[in-house]
């Protein structure tokens, strides 16, 4: 869930991709009918804060 950048009502995800193994491409739609926007998030690992035992 993201907010809208325009209205700072929750937007939700319409379509996801992996753009690569630690990135993804989203797709959000405003829920707010008066402003109904779309738009696109990169998201990425920020950080790893504990890495696998092995
Ligand atoms: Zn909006």
């Amino acid at each position: 869930m993201m907010r809208c950048p325009f209205c700072n009502n929750s937007a939700h995800t319409r379509t996801s991709r992996y753009i690569s193994g630690q990135t993804k491409e989203a797709y959000y739609q405003c829920q707010n009918i008066r402003c109904s926007c779309t738009f696109k998030t990169i998201e990425s690992i920020a950080k790893v804060l504990r890495k696998p035992a092995s």
